[in-house]
């Protein structure tokens, strides 16, 4: 699953301890496995080999540059949601005819960029932004391909905020309404809508909703076929779960093996196919470091109060997320024997796990039973490479944390834990 194990009691990554890196960068610090990186690159692209989908790691989940440089030299494009975003994969090197640029409201300077960048899809998610998009294009002369969102009206079943395929999500068009988009633009000059665009939402822990969403493309692509529109790409989006829990999520296998039997014959006959993983293949590959700075009992509740809180991983107080929380030193007897909400071992005791911020909201684990705390123990918060780093901020004017790097036995600063000048650099006074 993952390159983060207990060695005699003591967390490491991959051949790097963790209380080691905490020495020597401090915390709270996020720390990446290139390994898990690499194993749950290469896993997916070979469950789904036998239809060779363009594989575009979704930036927006783990956006280091280190991180994105590795993906890249393994073969994977990249999805992009920002001109930002663009920009960082382009730094890398990546080929923009690898990447795909979805988002609801990309704005003009935006696609003017990427146009000029010559990426290779737009997943366009409205009239509006197509007209958009068509009228920059045809300024710049810049011809370009497009896909269109659409919205399968399924249920991924998970959390409202991260459920965007549903018919009241603000993401892509009804399929209803499709026919009549590739009918009024489907011929463009400079722009070539010539795609189908899917994201369910995120985290998705069963295979039946793809299955559901796939369904429906097809048939709305052999539809549009019928009416003479050349349709050459299916893009699948993300979503794959990750095991926030241990063994959550299905396998790399079990997603392929529902989805590539409807998509086979296809792609023999020239169907291009997207994936647009993140977090299955981001965030078992992160652990938050985090120090415990005090311990104290309100009521009947202990507290451990950490340097890190909802300004450095914001999805337990966003989503109610749920990460699993362990010292990274303890003795034999209280190894964690796998990561669950409710785990039976001598001695434990009931914890809230908070930052220092001044909300109520600013918890990273409610209600646990973890061991003792004390001032000073260094707290691992697992599966944080998604959507930890990406959106964390300086609420109450904290730097941004460290990120770090391990290959085998040795470790490396990927980004630099941010000072107080680099709180104000922008501002004047
Ligand atoms: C966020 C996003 C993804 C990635 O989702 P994961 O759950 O991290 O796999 C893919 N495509 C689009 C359009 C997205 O917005």
């Amino acid at each position: 699953m993952d390159d983060f194990r207990y060695l005699k009691g003591s967390l490491s990554c991959e051949g790097v301890s963790m209380r080691d890196i905490a020495k020597s960068v401090g915390t709270p610090c996020y720390v990446y496995s290139c390994a898990t990186f690499r194993q749950h690159f290469i896993r997916l692209r070979d469950a789904f080999a036998p239809i060779n989908p363009l594989i575009c790691f979704s930036v927006k989940c783990c956006s280091n540059l280190s991180i994105l440089r590795l993906l890249t030299e393994l073969g994977a494009g990249m999805d992009v949601v920002s001109g930002g975003e663009l920009f960082r994969a382009m730094k890398v090197g990546g080929d923009p005819k690898n990447f795909v640029y979805a988002g609801v409201g990309k704005s003009d300077a935006e696609i003017r960029y990427a146009l000029e960048q010559r990426i290779g899809l737009f997943n366009v998610e409205s009239e509006m932004e197509f007209e958009n998009l068509a009228r920059i294009a045809r300024e710049t002369g810049i011809h370009t391909g497009a896909a269109l969102r659409v919205n399968p009206d399924v249920d991924p079943k998970t959390h409202r905020y991260t459920s965007t395929g549903k018919r009241e999500s603000k993401f892509g068009v009804d399929l209803e309404r499709a026919a009549a988009f590739f009918r009024s633009y489907g011929r463009d000059p400079f722009v070539s809508l010539r795609g189908i665009h899917l994201h369910i939402g995120s985290p998705v822990y069963t295979t039946a909703p793809y299955l559901e969403s796939v369904t429906k493309a097809l048939a709305l692509m052999d539809e549009l076929t019928g009416q003479g529109f050349q349709i050459d790409t299916l893009d699948l989006g993300g979503g794959f779960g990750a095991d926030y829990e241990s063994d959550q999520s299905p396998l790399a296998d079990e997603y392929a093996n529902a989805i590539v039997p409807l998509l086979r014959d296809r792609v023999t006959n020239g169907l291009r196919i997207i994936l647009e993983p993140g977090r299955t293949i981001a965030a078992n590959a992160g652990v938050l470091l985090t120090k415990v700075e005090y311990v104290k009992k309100s009521g009947d509740r202990n507290f451990a109060i950490c340097d890190a809180g909802m300004h450095t991983l914001l999805r337990p107080s966003h989503y109610g997320a749920f990460h699993f929380v362990w010292p990274t030193d303890v003795p034999a007897a209280l190894v964690p024997p796998r990561r669950a909400r409710e785990l039976v071992l001598p001695g434990l005791e009931r914890t809230e796990v908070v930052g220092p911020l001044c909300e109520t909201g600013d918890f990273l684990a409610e209600d646990r039973m973890i061991p003792p705390l004390h001032r000073g123990d260094l707290l691992a918060v697992y599966t944080a490479g998604a959507y930890g780093m990406t959106m964390a901020s300086r609420y109450n004017s904290h730097p941004l944390p460290v990120e770090v790097l391990v290959e085998g036995d040795q470790f490396r600063v990927i980004r630099e834990r941010e000072t107080y000048d680099d709180l104000v650099h922008h501002e004047s006074a």
